[in-house]
């Protein structure tokens, strides 16, 4: 897909991608959502109110309670790296060092780590303490101009890649410009435009402040890539650090997908087929004393007379949620469990 003739891949002004983002791509990447709690409170955060401000942990989209569970959901999605991300991470740094160890350990030195965080609580013991742990990368989402001393600490004090990521909407070529232009006075190594989101959690304040979903690119605010275009015009005219535009839609359409079909290819069991949108399907024969049989779809005609197919399909979740079922010979494409 394209935007404007640019590979949705994203558009760079100077430079290469961040190597955190080389692995997202291809969804090689495992999201480690470690924990909702944040001193900040941005009218265009996206993250769903049931983990914003909770002190809840998921890898990818399963909860999980500890270290250890991590380590097990990382594995079984056979990540090459993982992001670490929340609310603000470093409001639970303890927890994030012991990940990160822990990452390291079972994973080897080269599974490649990165971490998002405001700035906020970056001292430069935590700093230290980070890059000593074996974090790789960390990119600043500077709610507040004064956090970039954080970002200053960074490069100053560690040997991590450092970054910023900041959403674009309009209104905001301004700040972006000023945060580029001090960033990359401080010698950060890129810096992100994330294509601002107009999702469920965030519409309300955003409607409030004028802003609109585009009609032609959905779940996006109308006018954040032209704003984006813009301001990565003006960067390629300065001779600054390398800032990258990422598309709403590649991270929806391209990583997740990817990344569910990464899981669905590994995690399946001898009945399940993975299908190309990153779900699991396979055929129950469910008896008439409630006993069910799960068969692999390419199995069907060993089973014919049988009782009645049931095929379903499911998210590869450790509780693989369905997501559709129906029965062969139904002329009605299929029951949606949830969308
Ligand atoms: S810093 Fe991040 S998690 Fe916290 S409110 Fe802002 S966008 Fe949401």
């Amino acid at each position: 897909m394209k935007v404007r003739g640019h590979s949705l891949k994203g558009i760079v002004a100077g430079g290469r991608l961040a190597e955190g983002c080389e692995l997202c791509y291809p969804g090689a990447k495992a999201v480690i959502f470690i924990t909702g709690t944040c001193d900040d409170a941005c009218f265009y955060c996206p993250v769903s109110r049931d983990r914003l401000y909770n002190d809840v942990m998921f890898v990818n989209e399963e909860p999980v309670c500890s270290v250890e569970e991590v380590i097990v959901e990382v594995a079984r999605m056979g990540a090459l790296g993982a992001s670490i991300t929340g609310g603000d991470p470093l409001t639970a740094v303890d927890r994030v060092i012991g990940v990160i160890r822990s990452l390291k350990e079972n994973f080897g030195s080269r599974f490649h780590i990165h971490l998002y965080t405001t700035g906020r609580q970056a001292s430069v013991e935590v700093l230290k303490a980070l890059w000593v742990s074996g974090l790789d990368e960390i990119r600043f989402h500077p709610v507040d101009l004064r956090f970039l001393k954080s970002v200053e600490r960074a490069v100053r004090y560690t040997g991590m890649a450092v970054g910023i990521e900041i959403p674009i909407a309009p209104g905001l070529e301004e700040w972006a410009m000023k945060v580029i232009l001090e960033a990359s006075r401080m010698g950060v190594a890129f810096v992100n435009l994330n294509e601002m989101e107009f999702v469920e959690p965030n519409a309300v304040n955003l409607r409030l402040r004028g802003y609109r979903e585009s009609r032609v690119r959905p779940f996006t605010v109308d006018g954040a890539l032209e704003t984006a275009l813009k301001v990565l015009e003006w960067a390629r005219s300065l001779n600054l650090a390398p800032v990258h535009f990422c598309p709403a839609q590649f991270k929806d359409r391209i990583q997740t997908r990817n990344r569910m079909r990464r899981l669905a290819e590994l995690d399946r069991s001898w009945y399940e087929k993975p299908t190309s949108d990153g779900t699991l399907t396979w055929v129950e024969m469910r008896g008439e004393d409630g006993t069910v049989a799960r068969v692999h779809p390419d199995m069907l005609s060993y089973i014919e007379g049988k009782g009645t197919p049931v095929v379903v399909e499911a998210h590869p979740t450790r509780r693989r949620l369905r997501v559709l079922e129906y029965e062969l010979g139904d002329h009605h494409p299929g029951r949606l469990l949830q969308s």
